[in-house]
């Protein structure tokens, strides 16, 4: 029990969590971010006022009970602290390093308005890990009885695996179906290994096996079987979760010439293809000593930057059209790699890509940009400034200005809804489909959004196709 009052707890400052060195981690794909001590979590669990309207559960999109386990985490009952967290996120490990909580839950916790909010991932993460290293795996998972009703699911992003845990406890057999060799969608082909290390997510799958899901690896719905065929040879629904996965171009001339990749290849061929690993073949072109344009200002962005840094770049700019205060990506993606040495060039707009004759990428010429009235998504529009273009030089670029959906299910599901961008329609709160049994979440019917939303929408699905068996 928090035995301080409100004015002691205000007294506290929020705790911050040691990190890698800068100038070390630029050099390595360890984890930047090193987690609580015992100490720190308990210090800043005392911060929380336990208030009576608890915001920061609603602004949570899984809901999870944070007063509750803060509480837990005062005790000392560190295990119990992890499982409340567990009955409505199946991937807490991952959730409390990648969610962006300063615009979720710590957005909307009362502290955030007099200075700093309760750092919920933070303690979220130490008491997740507490209870891993604690059980050290061998606690028993529970597995649930079969009520011999199948579902397929199509994807093992967090979508796909969020609607598999809450199906399996519900007591439904669940197949996973995924295109690649590797399970985790972009929590492992994206995400880098210094931001979410890939034993973790490995981990999650595991334990999500061990409680009775069947995953499919190299299974690409569409090709090897249609969402109809599916539908006929015995399941009972199908959840389609198939992210957004097809890079945008900026359509500028030279972007074919040899050095420029989108985001999405350069960090799945990193990611999967370990070009991090010196004991692996090369999969990505050398980047030591080179010097690497990113264009765009998301996560992906950033985390291309840092794995271009790491790979051995000797600068790295990410080039953003917009100024510093619109940047979408994360606040601490973007205070990381600035202490890392990641170079801004914010008001810059790509032109044209240049080579140096034999088809390799040798410069861009940019365009510094100001900005104008807001346009529709509420943010200045960029305009650019006559006179203003220049020549960067450059080795490589990697293009990380967001993803569209894969056409392959739109293509192969005739009467299946789509909206103009090539989302799935589904009702907002059940996310079912135009089809009678088949749901879908996540991207595919967002657009590129966060991990805990794709995970939401899987836990949405899952119940609203147990209450629709239930009724058949
Ligand atoms: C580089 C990067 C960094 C990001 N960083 C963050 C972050 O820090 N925090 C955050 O909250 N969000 C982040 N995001 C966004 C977040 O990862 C996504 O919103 C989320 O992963 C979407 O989940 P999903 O399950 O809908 O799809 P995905 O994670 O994309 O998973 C879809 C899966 O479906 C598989 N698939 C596709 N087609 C088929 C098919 N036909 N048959 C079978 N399988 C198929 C794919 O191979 C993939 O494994 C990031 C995204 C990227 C790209």
């Amino acid at each position: 029990m928090n035995t301080l009052s409100n004015k002691e707890r205000m007294q506290i400052q929020r705790q911050e969590m040691p990190e890698q060195d800068p100038a070390v981690r630029k050099d390595n794909f360890n984890e930047v971010t090193l987690g609580y001590t015992e100490e720190m979590a308990r210090i800043e669990a005392m911060r929380c006022l336990n208030c009576a309207t608890q915001n920061c559960i609603k602004g949570c999109p899984v809901n999870i009970k944070i007063p509750i386990f803060i509480e837990k985490l005062i005790d000392g009952d560190y295990i119990a602290a992890s499982k409340t967290i567990k009955e409505d996120n199946v991937l807490p490990r991952i959730c409390s390093r990648v969610c962006p909580q300063e615009v979720q839950c710590e957005s909307a916790c009362v502290l955030a308005k007099r200075g700093e909010a309760v750092a919920i991932g933070r303690l979220a993460r130490f008491v997740t890990e507490y209870e891993t290293s604690h059980t050290n795996g061998t606690e028993k998972q529970q597995t649930y009885q079969s009520n011999g009703k199948k579902i397929a699911i199509v994807g093992s992003g967090p979508a796909g695996l969020s609607c598999a845990g809450d199906l399996i406890r519900y007591g439904y057999e669940v197949t996973v179906f995924e295109a690649l060799h590797e399970f985790g969608g972009v929590l492992t082909y994206g995400i880098p290994e210094f931001r979410l290390p890939k034993a973790i997510v490995k981990d999650e799958v595991e334990n999500l096996k061990k409680m009775g899901v069947d995953f499919q690896n190299n299974v690409v719905i569409g090709m090897s079987e249609t969402i109809d065929e599916l539908m006929a040879s015995g399941y009972a629904a199908v959840f389609i979760a198939v992210g957004a996965g097809l890079p945008y171009f900026l359509n500028i001339p030279g972007e074919n010439l040899i050095g420029i990749y989108s985001a999405n290849e350069f960090l799945t061929r990193v990611n999967l293809m370990k070009a991090y690993r010196d004991d692996y073949d090369t999969s990505v072109f050398d980047f030591k000593g080179k010097v690497t344009a990113v264009f765009g200002g998301g996560n992906t962005a950033l985390d291309s930057a840092r794995t271009a840094l790491r790979l051995g770049s000797k600068a790295v700019y990410i080039i953003y059209r917009r100024s510093e205060a619109e940047i979408p990506a994360r606040k601490e993606e973007i205070h990381h790699a600035q202490q890392e040495g990641i170079q801004f060039l914010f008001l810059n707009s790509p032109l044209e890509f240049l080579a140096d004759g034999k088809m390799w990428l040798n410069g861009v010429r940019l365009q510094k940009m100001e900005l104008g009235e807001p346009d529709s998504s509420g943010r200045r529009r960029p305009l650019p400034i006559e006179g203003s273009e220049y020549v960067l030089d450059i080795d490589y670029a990697i293009v990380a200005i967001g993803n569209g959906s894969n056409p392959i299910i739109q293509q192969t599901t005739p009467n299946l809804s789509f909206n103009k961008w090539g989302n799935i329609v589904a009702d907002p709160e059940t996310m079912q489909t135009n089809l009678e049994g088949v749901y879908a979440g996540g991207d595919i019917v967002s657009g590129g959004a966060t991990v805990i939303r794709a995970m939401g929408a899987g836990r949405q699905a899952a119940q609203a196709m147990h209450k629709y068996l239930l009724s058949k």
